[in-house]
């Protein structure tokens, strides 16, 4: 075998991709994150991003990651359990704890990585990790590297969960979901999955990665949504959503931080969140804890906008928040839709499998409170052009 023999599977498999429809296109954006966005020299409006709030070009923010930098440079030196901890990691985390209402929180780089440091620290083989099937890949990563044994229940089912858990599964049992998830919208049932852990003496975790800065008063998320403080052991958190930055968290108890802090691997080998990160996330907790009205206008956007969208015939699915799948059904057809949009200068989506079943392809409209009525309205009239030319309304 050639050198280059060895290699051939890579351009093989590229090509299966591109046959499949799998491949991903990425857009490149020439400018930030914002309502618009610029694409190959042209304005689009952006129903693509987490950035719920726009916080992610917001001036405030901005200038604290400047003044951040001038004060402590970029970088944090080494794994924190080295180089020391930074007191700005110290004030963020602080903040943090107090934003959730828990007693403490821990920063790494980014949500994914919260998934990998907490869970592996918690269970390990022998015990029993108890998933929703929708779950982020994040937490079926971090699942799968604990080694524990990962039953999967129907998604937000809790007479599923049960019956997993009336099993008696082996060792300590930790129930893992979403808050919000994801590509439906949709909210998990935490108030019940909080009973029925205490029934079976079961941990209970939440990754709030979109329910942060969404839900909740000014955005504490969705242990504070339904008032459910000091019942959910472990919450997970990430800034690359509503916060608008880069990097996540795990909150909780002290002890439990504590825990954290000496057994989880990626934070004994990996560096810490860096400073601009840190500094940004700081200053958009503090704007969140300062004032509701952002958040109330991504409500009142995301209420306008699925009005709309439902009176024009589209279906929004189980959505109960501002991820607002517009389903299609046909993946093709998702395709087709999310082309025409962007040549009507909308950068929306489409979701197909393997992260939809087959058969609910969906252009998922990401709406922000940096939109404005006049953009939403420009955004229903094109839906309805591109939905009437392809006879789905
Ligand atoms: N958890 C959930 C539920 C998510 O949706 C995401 C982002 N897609 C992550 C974790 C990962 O967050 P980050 O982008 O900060 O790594």
């Amino acid at each position: 075998m050639s050198s280059q023999e060895k290699l051939n599977f890579i351009q093989t498999e590229l090509e299966e991709l591109k046959e499949k429809g799998l491949y991903k296109d990425i857009k490149t954006l020439e400018g930030p994150q914002g309502a618009w966005v610029q694409i190959k020299g042209k304005k689009m409006l952006n129903f693509c991003s987490n950035n719920y709030l726009g916080f992610a070009n917001h001036s405030q923010i901005v200038e604290a990651a400047k003044k951040a930098i001038d004060e402590y440079g970029v970088g944090p030196g080494a794994v924190r359990t080295i180089a020391g901890t930074m007191d700005i990691h110290h004030q963020l985390e602080r903040k943090l704890a107090e934003f959730k209402g828990v007693e403490a929180a821990l920063s790494v780089q980014s949500g994914f990585k919260a998934n990998l440091s907490a869970i592996p620290a918690l269970v390990g083989k022998g015990d029993t990790i108890i998933s929703d099937e929708l779950n982020h890949a994040s937490i079926i990563d971090g699942s799968r590297l604990s080694r524990a044994d990962i039953k999967v229940y129907s998604h937000n089912d809790v007479d599923s969960l049960e019956s997993v858990l009336k099993e008696n599964p082996p060792g300590k049992k930790l129930i893992i979901t979403d808050g919000v998830f994801s590509m439906d919208g949709d909210i998990a049932p935490l108030p019940e999955i909080v009973e029925v852990a205490k029934k079976y003496d079961a941990m209970t975790m939440v990754d709030d990665a979109h329910g942060e800065g969404v839900l909740g008063r000014s955005g504490r998320g969705i242990v504070d949504h339904f008032n459910l403080h000091g019942e959910v052991d472990i919450e997970i958190g990430t800034f690359s959503k509503a916060l608008g930055v880069m990097g996540g968290c795990i909150a909780g108890s002290a002890q439990l931080i504590e825990y954290i802090r000496q057994k989880s691997r990626p934070f004994t080998f990996s560096s810490a969140l860096t400073v601009p990160d840190t500094a940004a996330t700081l200053e958009a907790i503090k704007i969140l804890s300062d004032s509701d009205e952002l958040v109330t206008k991504l409500w009142d956007n995301a209420d306008y906008f699925k009005k709309g969208i439902k009176e024009l015939g589209f279906d929004t699915g189980e959505s109960e928040t501002p991820i607002t799948p517009v389903m299609i059904g046909d993946a093709k057809a998702a395709s087709e839709f999310s082309e025409k949009l962007f040549e009507e200068n909308i950068f929306a989506q489409a979701i197909g499998f393997p992260l939809v079943p087959h058969g609910k392809a969906r252009i998922r409209a990401m709406i922000s409170a940096a939109h404005s009525k006049e953009d939403l309205d420009f955004a229903l009239e094109k839906f309805s052009k591109v939905g009437k030319e392809l006879n789905l309304i």
